[in-house]
């Protein structure tokens, strides 16, 4: 999946239907709105991580990508243990992978709309559970079948270092792995070592005012830049509900802009250094490449 030319939202929700709040069909204009103001900013490409247990919708995002010209791409893939269908254990890994590759190269349903990434996948805070890496091994054999990158979803900031194992000795190149929201991550060793394994990670709820707000975010930008690892960061807000709209009184996308970019120029952040988190960093991710059949496959269950 090519992305277009221009700067890339890697974590956000088109639509999601897991609390009431949340963003949905019904907000088609506010959406619009505030997708313009990001195309004005420079944003080509938005990731609608909202997979299929989450309220996914190929129609709407077919809608916004018409009305508003964003290259939207979708996710296919699975939530939580407790938004997981339980007949997935009747299914084998294998039979799950097949559902995904499909979305991935032909479409979801009849929708016309693919599949670009895997994602949001996740582990509950204690998990993972047993429908968790039913789905997560399913995805791994899908995303070594078509090389298609992975986006997760991690809790409080303990479980990123595991996943980003998990998929790595399931053959996933670190460079086609996201290890989102790593907000919550204060520990300076352990983010360090999380970026030693070479995959990207998402700073990616800037804008929410939980967790440790934007000022710890931007002095977690600096650090990591002072580590040497900016190449391998990622940008995004994770916005899901209507009220954070901007078109509906919220802060919207244009916060990271207005706002958070500033935050970080002062702290010595460069206009080049931020082309490469919002624009070089999401094409690596997105480059098509093969995965090589020899990668070693892993039998050891992690963590
Ligand atoms: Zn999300």
């Amino acid at each position: 999946m090519a992305l277009n030319d221009g700067l890339t939202l890697m974590h956000e929700h088109m639509s999601i239907a897991l609390s009431p709040e949340d963003v949905g069909t019904e907000a088609f204009d506010l959406q619009c709105r505030d997708l313009e103001d990001a195309y004005r900013y420079g944003v080509r490409n938005v990731v609608d991580l909202t997979n299929q247990t989450m309220g996914r919708s190929p129609e709407h995002v077919r809608r916004l990508t018409e009305a508003t010209g964003m290259n939207i791409i979708m996710c296919t893939g699975y939530y939580f243990e407790e938004l997981i269908d339980p007949a997935v254990m009747d299914r084998t890994p294998e039979d799950i992978a097949e559902e995904a590759v499909r979305e991935l190269t032909e479409g979801i349903a009849d929708s016309g709309m693919k599949a670009g990434i895997i994602g949001e996948i996740a582990w509950s805070l204690d998990g993972p559970y047993e429908k968790e890496l039913k789905t997560w091994e399913g995805m791994c054999i899908a995303a070594r079948r078509t090389g298609a990158a992975v986006s997760t979803h991690s809790s409080r900031g303990i479980q990123q270092i595991p996943q980003a194992e998990y998929l790595k000795a399931r053959g996933i190149p670190p460079e086609k792995i996201v290890i989102g929201h790593s907000d919550f991550c204060k520990d300076d060793e352990r983010l360090k070592k999380l970026f030693r394994t070479g995959v990207f990670v998402g700073l990616d709820m800037i804008g929410k005012d939980y967790g440790e707000g934007d000022e710890f975010r931007a002095d977690r930008v600096r650090k990591i830049k002072e580590w040497g690892f900016l190449d391998r960061l990622l940008l995004s807000m994770d916005i899901c509900r209507t009220k954070d709209l901007r078109s509906a009184g919220g802060y919207g996308y244009a916060h990271l802009f207005e706002k958070f970019i500033p935050m970080l120029e002062r702290r010595g952040i460069t206009e080049g250094e931020i082309e490469l988190m919002l624009k070089n960093n999401p094409e690596k991710v997105f480059e098509s490449k093969r995965i090589s059949v020899s990668s070693a496959i892993s039998n050891s269950i992690l963590p």
